[in-house]
């Protein structure tokens, strides 16, 4: 059987956001690499968001980028500025055309539809796919969106909204979510955060088409394109294999308080390429411990007081634009954290460190 100096698991993002940053290192120039993804065809499946806060190597890949943004609680609307670090909407279908042209340049570089096919004995092996045991108790992010296109001017597309509670919330947490890619076209989003078994919060087209009509008073649209998706809000649960490494959501690089992992997908990345000639001797890349605790404590308040949640989102931007963007993107500072944490009900959060 053919043997490859690496081998990734999942061809997804992390597993191809890998296999970019080596080839345009020239860490494949005299290594061969296996690819294994049993999808047939790549197309736009995802639209991965997050405020821009190092340097990645898909800026052609965006959609839009906003430098304003709005949260609302049920009456409140908050304005907020992130011109330091824009909100940038990248198209996943983009960026897989991007990255499998590159890489088919490659003779080193080979792609297979199941690991069976080669001999993983030799290999370093960089694994995506998650071994996800949920016992029911856990969290999801769950969601449903649709790009729609009006056809006359309609949206604001300076400005996007993060998060707007003015919906009904069902005894569990949710809120729409809207990215205005240009005037006449916008991605809205039904976002959960609860158990993923509950079939009553999964009348998305209905909550989607209620939205429209009810909140942004849009009657007549195009639909076209829709992705659904959940993301999990608790740890992979992979065993530990020697020369093999997790990356991605099964090398635990979501953040639990948000879902966003995008762009720590790609810190992942440069960190192993950087340490490629020595991989399996270095320390594992990681979200630090510190939001990795509050994440857990955010989570078991978000659980048991999920009707206080609106409040709570709305206050957490209470606190200055850039400090939060800073926390919810893993590079706040101690002062950024104590203005967080000094904005949150204390009571609520206390019970919880117990
Ligand atoms: C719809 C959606 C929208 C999201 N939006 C955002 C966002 O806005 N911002 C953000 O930061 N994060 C977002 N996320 C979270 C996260 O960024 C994505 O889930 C991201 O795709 C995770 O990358 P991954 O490589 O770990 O997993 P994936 O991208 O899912 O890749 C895993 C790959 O493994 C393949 N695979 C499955 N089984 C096997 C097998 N047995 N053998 C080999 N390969 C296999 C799959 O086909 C897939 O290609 C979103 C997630 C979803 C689902």
């Amino acid at each position: 059987m053919k043997e490859f100096d690496y081998i990734i698991i999942g061809g997804g993002c992390a597993g191809l956001s890998l296999a970019y940053e080596l080839e345009i290192y020239e860490k494949l120039k005299d290594k061969t690499l296996a690819i294994i993804e049993p999808r047939s065809e790549y197309k736009r499946d995802k639209t991965w968001s997050f405020w821009k806060v190092i340097p990645h190597n898909f800026e052609d890949c965006v959609i839009k980028s906003w430098e304003n943004f709005t949260v609302n609680s049920p009456n409140k609307v908050k304005y907020l500025e992130c011109k330091k670090t824009p909100y940038q909407s990248i198209d996943s279908g983009t960026f897989y055309q991007k990255i499998l042209k590159r890489l088919q340049k490659n003779k080193n570089i080979f792609f297979f539809k199941n690991i069976n096919e080669i001999s993983t004995l030799n290999s370093v092996v960089f694994n995506s796919v998650s071994n996800q045991k949920d016992n029911n108790n856990n969290l999801w992010q769950h969601f449903c969106g649709i790009e729609v296109e009006t056809d006359k001017d309609f949206f604001d597309d300076e400005i996007f909204n993060l998060m707007d509670f003015a919906c009904e919330q069902r005894n569990r947490v949710h809120f729409f979510y809207t990215l205005p890619f240009s005037k006449r076209k916008a991605l809205i989003e039904t976002t959960w955060i609860s158990e993923i078994n509950n079939e009553k919060l999964k009348d998305y087209d209905q909550q989607i088409d209620d939205y429209l009509a009810n909140h942004l008073n849009i009657r007549n649209c195009k639909v076209n394109y829709k992705e659904t998706g959940a993301i999990p809000l608790f740890r992979a649960n992979n065993l530990k294999k020697s020369k093999e490494i997790n990356i991605g959501t099964a090398g635990g690089m979501t953040r639990l308080s948000t879902g966003y992992t995008f762009l720590n997908i790609q810190e992942q990345s440069k960190y192993i390429r950087e340490n490629i000639e020595r991989i399996t001797d270095v320390k594992l890349f990681k979200i630090k411990k510190k939001y990795e605790f509050l994440d857990k404590i955010f989570l078991k308040v978000l659980k048991n007081n999920p009707a206080q949640m609106g409040q709570i989102f709305y206050k957490l931007f209470n606190s200055s634009p850039s400090g939060v963007i800073n926390f919810l993107s893993n590079k706040s500072n101690f002062k950024e954290d104590l203005g967080i944490i000094s904005k949150m009900p204390k009571w609520i959060f206390l019970k919880e460190l117990f």
